[in-house]
């Protein structure tokens, strides 16, 4: 295939500008390349901090979306990985060195050079990369990974980015039996950090800011759940927590939920908001405590979790929405009221 791919896309024009339905063109399929048609994309809550700015400039005009699921349409004369039809994802990235210790290892996130992001990027031929708010999305074969069979191209694409977020850190420091996890934040992220953290076999405690989520949570697979908005609500779960994923989406007083580690527990952090963490080394030291961040994951990560979400039944727990309600679901992700991912069917999109 020699000409460049033009399809539908939701793009926004400018920082925090009302999505537009427009006709975007993706590049010619190289040797290595993937041509996905898209039945459906998540909404990241890095894609609203993204297209609104808040982690500085952004490129516009921005079609977000790195939660991707669909189908094979036409495959470049070079691979071998995937063939037209098979279901596959794309999550955060689409491209990277290749040669680099970290992309040897399956780290791919890491690259030396720079892994190239599935939007708000550019490729290393310096084109912009453009996300999955669209009918179409090209990729290289490395970073097209198979959606088994048994979980559902909607409830799948989640997976792509919330999935594989939560699912490295806790394999990472070796969540299993009887391990005691907390996940602070019941949203897109932290609804996956408990079902996986659950079928990984630990006890799961959620911590949400109010009453109004612990059916949900319960029936999520959490063994407890905390109302955090009464902050003497904490004091009786300190040094309860090997490990402690912070998912939320907005400034927190972290010191608070460190105290909830056992000794040489972690507290690893996933959230991505602007400001800044204010630790007193104290709190770190006296039970020798770490505080961690998280980045994504890897591709042979990414499938790993996949093919472990098929064996267990587990999908994202998701609203599907039309092209023309993304704007309002923006609205409600940032008031916390998303139930617990919200997915776009992209065939809506005119
Ligand atoms: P989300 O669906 O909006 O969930 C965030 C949750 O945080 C909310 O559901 C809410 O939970 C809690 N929250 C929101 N505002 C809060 C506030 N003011 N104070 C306390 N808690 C608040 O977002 P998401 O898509 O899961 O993403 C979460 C964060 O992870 C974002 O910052 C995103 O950019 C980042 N992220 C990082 C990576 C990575 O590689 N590290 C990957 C993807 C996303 P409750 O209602 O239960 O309190
Ligand atoms: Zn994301």
């Amino acid at each position: 295939m020699t000409s460049q791919t033009s399809t539908r896309a939701l793009v926004a024009a400018s920082a925090g500008a009302p999505f537009e339905q427009r006709t975007v063109e993706h590049r010619a399929l190289r040797d290595d390349d993937v041509l996905i048609d898209i039945a459906f994309a998540g909404i990241c809550h890095s894609d609203i901090h993204q297209v609104r700015e808040e982690w500085g400039r952004a490129i516009f005009p921005m079609v977000p979306g790195h939660e991707i699921a669909g189908t094979v349409a036409a495959v470049g004369s070079a691979v071998t990985r995937h063939k037209v039809g098979d279901r596959v994802g794309i999550g955060c990235m689409v491209d990277s060195c290749g040669e680099c210790e970290f992309c040897k290892d399956g780290e791919e996130q890491f690259c030396v050079k720079g892994a190239v992001m599935t939007y708000n990027g550019r490729g290393y031929d310096g084109e912009e990369t453009k996300g999955g708010y669209a009918q179409r999305v090209v990729a290289s074969e490395r970073f097209v990974v198979r959606i088994p069979e048994g979980v559902g191209l909607d409830e799948a694409a989640p997976l792509l980015c919330a999935g594989i977020t939560t699912w490295t850190p806790l394999r990472r420091y070796g969540v299993g039996e009887g391990s005691k996890v907390a996940v602070i934040g019941l949203g897109g992220l932290g609804h996956m950090a408990v079902k996986l953290a659950r079928a990984l076999g630990a006890e799961v405690t959620v911590l949400s800011r109010s009453e109004a989520k612990r059916d949900d949570a319960v029936e999520l697979g959490a063994t407890a759940y905390v109302a955090t908005e009464d902050p003497a609500a904490l004091k009786p779960l300190r040094s309860s927590f090997d490990l402690v994923v912070n998912t939320v989406s907005a400034d927190l007083p972290i010191g608070s939920y460190l105290k909830l580690l056992k000794p040489l527990g972690t507290l690893v952090n996933v959230g991505l908001p602007p400001g800044a963490f204010e630790v007193p080394p104290g709190m770190l030291v006296g039970g020798s405590r770490s505080l961690a961040g998280s980045n994504i994951g890897g591709i042979p990560a990414t499938q790993e979790m996949l093919d472990f979400c098929a064996e267990h039944g587990i999908g994202a727990t998701i609203e599907t929405i039309s092209a023309d309600q993304v704007d309002e679901a923006y609205d409600r992700v940032v008031a916390g009221d998303v139930r617990y991912r919200f997915v776009i069917d992209t065939s809506t999109i005119a």
